[in-house]
């Protein structure tokens, strides 16, 4: 498989350490908050990825880490911590936020068909750990104490900036703009370790460590979490591209600088999901989640077919048009499977089903194409194979795409098998009315349009409206 690396900053062929193993690490959620479906777009892509790894017969073991504390408000060394602005908000503690938003995130995912992680790791079950790595990188002579914070000295390495060709003069002390100089770093690029001192000393997690009371950075949690369960050499490192830098930058500096030889052999970065106004983000408190999505109408399953459209290196946007061209699509594609339900008989023909398999996987083959991928799902109901090898090829997908392509034609058949009329056939029922009452006959008929590529017919009685299957 041809993946891109960040690292490299080029397509390379995937190939792990040891044969038929991987490695692979995922940043986990900050717990403060829902995650929102821009969260949810790199953890969808990320459980592409890793079950076309398993579907082509590697052994993937993944963890995940979970972000309960130390990631302040700048993803540099600056501002509240997150976990605690949360607490602050809903006047609870902080562990009962984390619980509540990690439970909150697994049930997120779940409806999204996203496949829980082989060990999730909350940052505070590790802190002997981050303690004891720290403590080794101080005897390097990697990490230096200072104003009563410990921090990583990036002064010590031969290339800190490992994914971009920054210029160290043009960034920000820190991260970004408007980062304060932290008067105690040797070096710009800097980061805390351990903190002791902060300009805020109400953090409600603390813990004692040979240098004083306090709490951990939130990069070295990965790099500890990553080490501890996976070993000191990593396969595959996953994030949202924002985490490119300075996190995963700086979790090879401080994993590299422990271990003494290089950590992790591919980067891979999922790119934004954007709306007009930008990046979707937690902190802006504008954002859209699962939920939200649900009340609207909209399946979870809709919204992974959408991510699904587009390539995992390209920014999205999201819109709300743009979501319901993906419901229209989605459900047309259900309409034309559930036919197949019903007309099952023949072998799979071994020659046609290879041939439709092979455009799958060379798809997936070429860094994640799943827009492509799912154009394969479109040629497999288009070719002149019989239900069997089309189902079974559909089911195959499937296990990579995860968008319940059979299960949601079962249950529209059985839905139609006992008459009812599908609650979405319903739905936009309901909606052509509001818009014939408002003489809106354009969109009327736009939606009698979408009701009848549902396979139903719906006409205006004497007696009222009458739905029919068509
Ligand atoms: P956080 O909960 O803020 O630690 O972020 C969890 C994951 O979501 C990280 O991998 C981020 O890089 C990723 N992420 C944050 N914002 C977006 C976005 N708008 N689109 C895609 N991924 C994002
Ligand atoms: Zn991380």
């Amino acid at each position: 498989m041809q993946l891109y690396n960040s690292l490299s900053r080029k397509k390379e062929e995937f190939v792990p350490r040891e044969a038929g193993k991987v490695s692979m690490y995922t940043c986990g959620p900050t717990v403060y908050h829902f995650a929102h479906i821009g969260n949810l777009r790199s953890y969808i892509m990320e459980d592409v990825l890793e079950k076309y790894l398993r579907f082509t017969g590697l052994d993937v073991k993944r963890v995940m880490n979970i972000t309960d504390v130390g990631h302040l408000t700048s993803d540099g060394d600056t501002g509240d911590d997150k976990m605690l602005k949360g607490a602050k908000r809903e006047h609870k503690t902080v562990m009962e936020i984390a619980k509540f938003y990690t439970d909150a995130f697994f049930a997120d995912c779940a409806k999204l068909n996203i496949k829980t992680p082989d060990a999730v790791v909350p940052a505070t079950s590790c802190i002997d750990e981050f303690i004891r790595v720290i403590s080794t990188l101080m005897d390097k002579g990697y990490a230096y104490e200072a104003g009563g914070n410990i921090y990583f000295d990036t002064g010590k390495l031969d290339k800190y900036y490992v994914f971009n060709d920054f210029k160290e003069e043009d960034l920000a002390v820190g991260v970004r703009e408007g980062v304060e100089e932290d008067s105690n770093k040797r070096n710009k690029a800097d980061f805390v370790l351990w903190f002791t001192k902060s300009k805020f000393d109400d953090q409600e997690l603390k813990w004692d460590s040979p240098w004083g009371i306090g709490y951990p950075g939130w990069h070295i949690e990965c790099s500890c979490i990553s080490m501890q369960t996976l070993g000191e050499y990593l396969d595959l490192h996953c994030g949202g591209i924002d985490n490119a830098f300075p996190h995963h930058t700086n979790e090879i500096a401080q994993s590299e600088a422990y271990l003494g030889h290089e950590w992790c052999n591919y980067w891979f970065h999922v790119h934004h999901l954007n709306t007009n106004s930008g990046k979707m983000s937690k902190s802006s408190g504008e954002f859209l989640t699962v939920s939200l999505l649900e009340e609207k109408g909209c399946s979870p399953l809709v919204y992974r077919f959408f991510c699904m459209q587009s390539h995992y290196r390209k920014n999205l946007v999201f819109s709300w048009e743009n979501l319901e061209n993906a419901k229209v699509t989605y459900d047309k594609l259900i309409a034309k499977i559930t036919p197949l339900l019903t007309d099952k008989g023949g072998d799979i023909d071994k020659p046609e089903f290879e041939r439709l398999m092979s455009e799958f996987t060379s798809a997936m083959d070429n860094d994640l194409n799943t827009a492509l991928a799912v154009t394969a799902v479109y040629d497999v109901l288009k070719s002149r194979s019989n239900a069997a090898t089309k189902l079974a090829l559909l089911a195959e997908f499937d296990k990579v795409l995860g968008l319940d392509l059979i299960q949601t034609a079962e249950k529209s058949l059985e839905a139609a098998e006992n008459d009812e009329i599908p609650a979405e056939v319903m739905e936009l029922a309901e909606q052509r009315k509001a818009a014939r009452k408002e003489k809106n006959f354009k969109l009327a008929d736009e939606i009698r349009g979408r009701i009848e590529s549902l396979g139903y017919e719906i006409k205006e009685t004497r007696q009222g409206t009458e739905i029919k299957r068509r």
